[in-house]
């Protein structure tokens, strides 16, 4: 996918960068011949801006990652961390806001992908200042950036953008807690790999086994015992694990036990990279179908799934909940819409395999696919001016 170049128009102390096209400079490649590889690193990753901030008076260092507007205005959240180096924090902000535009593209929704990266400590007391200069640096933007929480900031840290823009979603006491949609339209998806398997979605009679037991996995529990599963629990934590036992009768075993859990559905939905050389020869299942994020430890692990005969759920396409979560925020919608929005996952994830089989390709790359296709049939209908 190529995303086209623009401009912020800003006239704030950011320094806007928008990438290069290759036939705008046609006689050198990006970044070819100097000492930083910035624009390659934007080329490489196809973004269309990155927007770095400095401001003196609170040391904040900032960087926005735009990847794509094709479909709207790019939404991600901000990370706040302390990077090794300037060039870790552009490449973890590339990655993400790449990540964001084919979650967003593949949930049906109207954004485009981005995300913010603060460079330093995160457990720092003196906020309000550094979220507010975030803030401003999001209102240069002009809304091509709308921001949220994420790793290291909390919906107090929101308020704090607000003060200085509109273009921030999150706020205390508006969409609240995403885990339950996230967690339907997990649910939903299982069901749509259980079809794609057997021909009925019906779970009931069905073997899970659950990999968390925090806010997504425990909803998740309950709306799978509904439905006559049977699960199989863990968690590092035992007052979450014993939640789940009471409330959807639920087994519990030690945390790495679950890797060795004969079931139909092997459901991670605690961290990322649990995809990987070791448990990948483990799982006894038929699905893999969780809420984490970045299951496959490398892209090479979800070809090990496929060929072990093994249905991968891609995991931004069955957790976009979240995501639907914060634009029902955006756009004022009801939870009820939300809900139904994450139900619409189930014939995403459909979608999603029958590419994969008429393409003859893994799931993973299948839903990049069918991403990329909704971008650019929408970038070809906008394309003229109205
Ligand atoms: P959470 O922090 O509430 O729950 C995660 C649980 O995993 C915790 O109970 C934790 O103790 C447990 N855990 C950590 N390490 C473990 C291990 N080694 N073995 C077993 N359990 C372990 O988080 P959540 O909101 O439920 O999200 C779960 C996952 O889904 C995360 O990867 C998150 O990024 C992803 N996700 C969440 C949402 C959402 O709406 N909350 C949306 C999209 C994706």
């Amino acid at each position: 996918m190529k995303a086209p170049a623009k401009s912020s128009g800003s006239s704030s102390p950011a320094v806007s960068t928008p990438a290069p096209s290759a036939a705008a400079d046609p006689g050198r490649k990006p970044g070819e011949g100097e000492g930083f590889d910035f624009f390659s690193l934007l080329a490489e990753h196809e973004h269309e801006q990155v927007s770095a901030y400095y401001d003196p008076s609170t040391g904040y260092r900032g960087l926005i990652a735009i990847h794509s507007t094709v479909l709207g205005p790019a939404l991600g959240g901000t990370r706040f961390w302390n990077y090794q180096s300037d060039r870790d924090a552009l490449i973890d902000a590339l990655r993400l806001a790449r990540g964001m535009t084919y979650k967003a593209a593949v949930a049906g929704l109207n954004l485009g992908g981005g995300k913010g990266v603060i460079i330093g400590d995160n457990r720092t007391t003196r906020r309000e200042a550094l979220f507010r200069a975030h803030g401003r640096h999001v209102e240069s933007l002009k809304g091509r950036y709308i921001t949220a929480e994420d790793v290291g900031t909390s919906t107090a840290d929101m308020e704090y953008i607000k003060a200085e823009t509109n273009h921030v979603t999150g706020l205390i006491g508006r969409s609240g807690d995403p885990s339950p949609v996230t967690a339907f339209g997990v649910y939903r998806g299982i069901k749509a790999c259980v079809r794609y398997r057997s021909g009925s979605d019906s779970l009931s009679g069905k073997a899970v086994a659950l990999q968390g037991c925090g806010s997504v996995g425990y909803h998740l529990a309950k709306l799978l015992h509904a439905e006559g599963a049977s699960i199989t629990c863990t968690d590092i934590d035992p007052q979450r694990v014993k939640r789940v036992v009471e409330d959807s009768a639920a087994k519990a075993v030690a945390p790495d036990a679950i890797y060795d859990v004969r079931a139909s559905i092997f459901a991670p939905c605690a961290l990322g990279a649990v995809i990987n050389d070791d448990t990948v020869q483990r799982l006894q299942v038929e699905i893999v179908a969780g809420a984490a994020n970045n299951q496959l430890a490398e892209d090479r692990h979800g070809d090990l799934l496929e060929q072990r005969g093994i249905t991968y759920a891609p995991d931004y396409v069955i957790n976009g909940g979240g995501l639907i979560n914060v634009n029902a925020e955006l756009h004022g919608w009801a939870p009820e819409r939300a809900r139904s929005k994450a139900g619409e996952i189930y014939d995403t994830l459909l979608r999603v395999f029958e590419i994969a089989r008429e393409e003859g390709c893994p799931s993973y790359r299948a839903a990049d696919r069918l991403a990329e296709q909704r971008i650019a049939a929408i970038a070809k209908v906008r394309r003229n001016f109205v």
